[in-house]
């Protein structure tokens, strides 16, 4: 496929990246590979835009995949990043800025009682495991096929986001032993998650899954789902672990917690806390997280854990996120949905908007999408036109057709005139879009 448009520095940059980096970048969804193309390589972030290397401006709807929730270069985390770096970068010792980081998450998701930070998403979810595996004394994990949790050997298989974006049904490098304990099953499926603990009996340790999908697209756990997962581990003596590096402080102020209320044992985060630094965490029932060391006898570390330029960051973002910054992001979240299917629907593309609160993604499809089988067959090659289509006129979405799309407090009038402009060309693409031009 070609396109009418070109990014000459972008491309010279990528070139060089392939030469020193794997595929030109440090992560894979970010190569366009799906979508085809060369990368914007960006330089630098306002508000609601970035600004690529060629100095073509657009209108930010991936926010760092989650974490950019007051937009770019915020002055107020701006500042107490400058504050935190004045005093210093890494101390290997405890410090003030974690235990406060940790309180205002104890304060804000209730099931969290005890929380660790980490630095990132993927060692949230990795030592969660562990913790239910040492708390439990079992060794099995349940997982839902289309679910990212980083890049944890044993949550791999059938896994979201890049991995469903280019359609890997597993990766080489990670062993029948790491991944033999897993058991992947269809989401939204409550049926399913019986007959595992049936024919399990004793052996699952616990239950993982986002607490509201983004990873294979937007795909919202049916009413019950989570519930019914919670009485599950329940009934089972499994623990129920709710994965909302996604989620967490971007759904609500507690995130998807704060719209279910299904209380999870155990929780993950990342993302928005980390106000676009390192920064993650792992938490919940203070008699599983005592089983941690030193308190513990479940060994987990890091040195750069609880980093304190990173908890600054994390801190200032959450302080700033109140009723009226969700309110905010909701309303912004809401006028994009209605331009982008009023502009599908004008053009006679066959699509289903799924939204979990503010986070959304479209699927070229007439058919609800309940999990990640329903999620392939789509029509990923609409998307691939319609994603070229806003990028040429300004408008940066999420490269892949499985990624939620993300908004923030700092999309104003401006940028979404910017995306309403946009759109109607884009919808034409994808209308007009055949398997063989993607
Ligand atoms: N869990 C979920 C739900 C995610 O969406 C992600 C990343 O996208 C992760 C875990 C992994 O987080 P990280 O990329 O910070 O390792």
């Amino acid at each position: 496929m070609s396109y009418s448009y070109e990014a000459p520095v972008s491309q010279a940059l990528f070139d060089r990246a392939s030469l020193v980096t794997p595929g030109g970048v440090n992560s894979p969804v970010r190569a366009f590979r799906a979508v085809g193309g060369t990368p914007r390589f960006m330089v630098s972030g306002t508000g609601p835009y970035l600004t690529d290397a060629d100095g073509r401006e657009y209108v930010d709807l991936v926010c760092s995949w989650g974490p950019m929730i007051l937009g770019h270069s915020h002055p107020a985390v701006i500042e107490a990043v400058q504050a935190a770096v004045a005093r210093g970068t890494s101390f290997g010792t405890p410090g003030e800025g974690e235990v406060a980081l940790a309180e205002e998450i104890v304060a804000r998701v209730e099931p969290v009682e005890q929380v660790r930070l980490v630095s990132s998403g993927t060692e949230a979810t990795m030592s969660a495991i562990r913790l239910a595996r040492g708390f439990t004394g079992r060794a099995k994990v349940v997982k839902f096929a289309g679910c990212y949790h980083g890049h944890v050997d044993a949550l791999l298989a059938a896994a979201g986001s890049g991995v469903a974006t280019f359609g890997l049904p597993d990766t080489p490098g990670v062993t029948g032993a790491q991944a033999g304990d897993t058991i992947v099953l269809p989401y939204n499926d409550l049926e399913a998650v019986q007959e595992a603990f049936h024919n399990h009996p004793g052996e699952i340790a616990c239950v993982i899954t986002e607490a509201s999908p983004g990873n294979m697209g937007v795909v919202p756990p049916r009413p019950g789902f989570n519930e019914g997962l919670k009485a599950a581990c329940a009934k089972n003596g499994a623990l129920y672990i709710s994965d909302e590096v996604m989620t967490g402080f971007r759904t609500s102020k507690a995130g998807w917690y704060g719209v279910d209320g299904v209380a999870p044992d155990l929780m993950t985060f990342g993302k928005v806390m980390g106000g676009g630094f390192p920064a993650a965490a792992f938490g919940g029932r203070k008699d599983v997280m005592e089983y941690l060391a030193p308190a513990g006898p479940v060994y987990q570390a890091g040195t750069l854990s609880g980093n304190p330029v990173a908890t600054a960051a994390g801190l200032a973002q959450l302080r700033l996120l109140d009723d009226a910054a969700y309110e905010k992001i909701n309303a912004v979240s809401a006028a994009i949905q209605t331009l982008l299917t009023d502009a599908l629907a004008k053009e006679g593309v066959a699509h289903r908007l799924q939204t979990a609160s503010n986070m959304f993604s479209v699927f070229f499809t007439d058919r609800d999408v309940r999990n990640y089988e329903d999620a392939k067959k789509q029509e990923s090659f609409r998307f691939n036109a319609f994603f070229h289509a806003m990028l040429s006129r300004g408008v940066y979405l999420p490269p892949s057709a499985f990624e939620s799309w993300f908004v923030s407090t700092a999309h104003d009038e401006r940028a979404i005139e910017r995306i309403a402009a946009a759109l109607p060309s884009a919808a034409r693409a994808a209308a007009e879009a055949t398997e063989v031009s993607a």
